[in-house]
């Protein structure tokens, strides 16, 4: 049985393509989980796959692992090697919520090559804003799971997304004007309900939108 369409996925049953931007312990996890969900796309976290890829001791594994656990990023050949073909095949499907990726101007430029290859460029970026007090509190109270949720790894993950991942805050808004702000320190489900509220200011309803590969 066909599962009931809210008011926001009935115009866009041609594919959502979002890219969630925030820094660790803003909730891009649970958001992206719902939003894939909920408008039925792949959600692509670069969190997750490497961590699979640690877990099943793979060689692409085996070179990221060190600087997950010490809270570097791991360098854009290698997370590109675990997205690029995952990217591309959600593309070419229509619809894709993208978590974690990308992190650096490099993987930025990457996505978007993927993704007009595909002619599915993203159509809105979400910023989960707060302030570091509330991450560290989140990213602390949640610490038994994850091996990178150390005090000093958390500390260190914070200043990397401060120094390398927040230009892309410039290059999303000024460069593609797809970006919306998120006030990421709400309940997840006020968070959730604002994106809602958000996209139809950016993502326009079909039958309006731009050429395909348009941004
Ligand atoms: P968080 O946002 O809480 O740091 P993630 O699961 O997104 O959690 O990422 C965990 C770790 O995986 C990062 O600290 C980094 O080492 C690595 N990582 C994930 N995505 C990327 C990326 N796009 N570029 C570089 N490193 C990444």
């Amino acid at each position: 049985m066909a599962r009931p369409l809210s008011p926001v996925h009935g115009p866009y049953h041609r594919g959502m393509r979002l890219l969630l931007l925030g820094a660790p312990g803003s909730g891009k996890g649970t958001q992206a989980t719902r939003l894939a969900a909920h408008f039925d796309v792949a959600h692509l976290s670069t969190g997750e796959l490497l961590r699979d890829e640690v877990a099943r001791a793979t060689p692409l594994g085996e070179k990221v692992v060190s600087f997950m656990l010490s809270g570097e990023l791991v360098p854009d050949e290698l997370v590109e090697e675990v997205i690029h073909d995952r990217l591309l095949a959600a593309a070419r499907a229509g619809g894709y919520v993208l978590d974690g990726f990308p992190r650096t101007v490099h993987q930025a430029e990457e996505a978007y090559k993927i993704a007009r290859e595909a002619g599915a460029t993203v159509h809105a970026v979400i910023l989960l804003d707060a302030p570091d007090e509330v991450l560290t509190e989140r990213l602390l109270s949640r610490a038994q799971g994850r091996s990178d949720d150390e005090p000093d790894t958390i500390r260190r993950r914070l200043e990397v997304y401060h120094a390398i991942t927040t230009p892309l805050i410039d290059y999303y808004r000024d460069d593609r004007g797809v970006l919306v702000t998120v006030d990421a320190s709400q309940s997840p489900d006020s968070v959730y309900a604002a994106i809602l509220d958000e996209l139809p200011q950016l993502v326009p309803p079909v039958g309006l939108e731009p050429t395909p590969g348009g941004f």
